[in-house]
């Protein structure tokens, strides 16, 4: 009998008591390969020395002093080298403590630039069904999981979800990525008009979905058409970099493969490393400007927003991921895993779809190639791939797939990107031997 309320009440979950580079070790002396990063959080895997030492470092100066009161080095230091290195025009940094906070913060944001410029009617959210952006409540609003969604509806602020682009579902045999990237941006487009121009705050997606459907990417345009659309209406674009953020798909930030740039971008797992927990919004000039020569300031905050220790350790994990050109080693290990997924995989009877980019990458599980029909979600495949896995000693993310058939089951794979090639051989044996086992 456990005090600790677990995720899952009935899951009899192994004690991790050590983590050494990929590795994850239990108190009953087993070792795991960690080839999700936790849920894509553990970038430079576990126990790096740098970063212990930053943390360290940090505990003897100062661990804590509120940022209403004070700044802190660690803190000003990590927003200059994240500003640094945005997207055009995100020169801004606001730090806050995980994913749905940045997004919780993102989406205040948006509200309130419309505000200071006298634009108070705008209260719309459009955001795209099965996407992700965590479980505090206006993030699971903008969120398109239905099955995270459903019981807490009645409490959930007004959202409107279309489609997302999503090629091996949603795609028309026969259309091209052009026509299709144009179709699926239509839809942003139609709902805009559909709620009146004036009306709409934001569009949020992830630029690379991952939680709910698994490391599915844009169609080539998809994104720069939607940012197009957000311009025409005056509509902000918040990108959800959470997951596939900060190096997890060969650049650090995904939208830079896209060529866009949003308004809000929000930012977490892969920007602390797990080391601490801390997640940021980055923000573009123009929305600094409105609150500057508005209300001159932000009405927002939590006790441990801008927290030195976690600001040293993301300082340390960014600063180790260029030190060591580890984007570099992204690019080189996802083509190998890309590569060594499609020999196991590709003429697979039950695998329909293997995506992603860089170290971010998933395969769809379906009953039947050709007609792509997902497995019964009663039969909880993925529950069963993660068991025989962690049973043979490899973390990977599997997650279910819809009731609408509008999505199978799939398995999340990302590795730290510190891998090397002989781990990313590893984990694809293993996966391939779970998913056999647990079909
Ligand atoms: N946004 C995306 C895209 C995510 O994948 C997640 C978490 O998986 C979140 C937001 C929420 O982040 P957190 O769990 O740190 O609150």
């Amino acid at each position: 009998m456990t005090h600790l309320l677990h995720r899952s009440i009935k899951a009899r979950l192994p004690v991790a008591v050590g983590g050494k580079g990929i590795e994850i070790f239990d108190q009953e002396g087993r070792t795991y390969i960690d080839a999700s990063g936790g849920a894509a959080v553990s970038c430079l895997g576990h126990s790096h020395p740098d970063v212990l030492a930053a943390l360290h470092d940090q505990l003897d100066r100062i661990a804590y002093a509120h940022t209403s009161f004070f700044t802190s080095d660690v803190a000003e230091r990590l927003a200059d080298r994240l500003a640094a290195d945005a997207p055009e025009g995100l020169g801004h940094v606001y730090l806050v403590s995980g994913g749905s906070e940045a997004i919780e913060a993102a989406l205040k944001m948006a509200r309130q630039y419309f505000v200071e410029k006298g634009e108070p009617q705008r209260r719309h959210i459009i955001a795209r069904r099965q996407s992700y952006h965590g479980n505090t409540l206006g993030a699971l609003a903008a969120g398109g999981n239905e099955w995270r969604r459903a019981q807490f509806k009645p409490l959930l602020i007004e959202t409107h979800h279309i489609d997302p682009c999503y090629a091996y579902r949603l795609q028309e045999p026969g259309e091209s990525d052009e026509a299709y990237a144009a179709r699926a941006a239509q839809a942003l487009e139609d709902k805009i008009v559909e709620l009146g121009a004036d009306q709409v705050i934001a569009f949020v997606a992830e630029t690379v979905v991952g939680a709910t459907a698994g490391a599915v990417p844009p169609v080539a345009d998809y994104l720069k058409r939607v940012r197009t659309i957000c311009d025409r209406y005056g509509v902000l674009l918040i990108l959800d970099e959470v997951m596939c953020g900060m190096g997890r798909t060969g650049t650090l930030h995904a939208c830079e493969q896209e060529g866009v740039a949003p308004d809000l971008m929000t930012i977490a797992k892969g920007l602390g490393g797990g080391y601490q927990p801390i997640g940021a919004v980055l923000l573009s000039d123009r929305i600094f400007d409105a609150f500057a020569s508005g209300s001159g300031f932000f009405q927002h905050g939590h006790t441990y927003m801008g927290h030195p220790m976690a600001a040293a350790a993301a300082l340390a994990v960014q600063e180790v991921i260029r030190r060591d050109n580890l984007l570099q080693n992204v690019r080189a290990m996802g083509m190998h895993l890309s590569r060594r997924l499609n020999e196991r995989f590709a003429n697979h009877h039950n695998v329909g779809d293997i995506r992603g980019r860089g170290l971010f990458q998933a395969i769809e599980l379906v009953t039947d190639r050709s007609t792509k029909a997902p497995f019964d979600p009663a039969l909880k495949l993925h529950a069963r791939i993660k068991q025989e896995a962690m049973a043979n000693g490899l973390m990977v993310y599997p997650m279910g797939g819809t009731i609408d058939g509008r999505l199978g089951d799939h398995v999340l794979v990302a590795p730290p990107f510190i891998a090397a090639p002989r781990d990313i051989d590893a984990i694809v044996e293993r996966l391939g031997d779970a998913v056999d086992a647990a079909i």
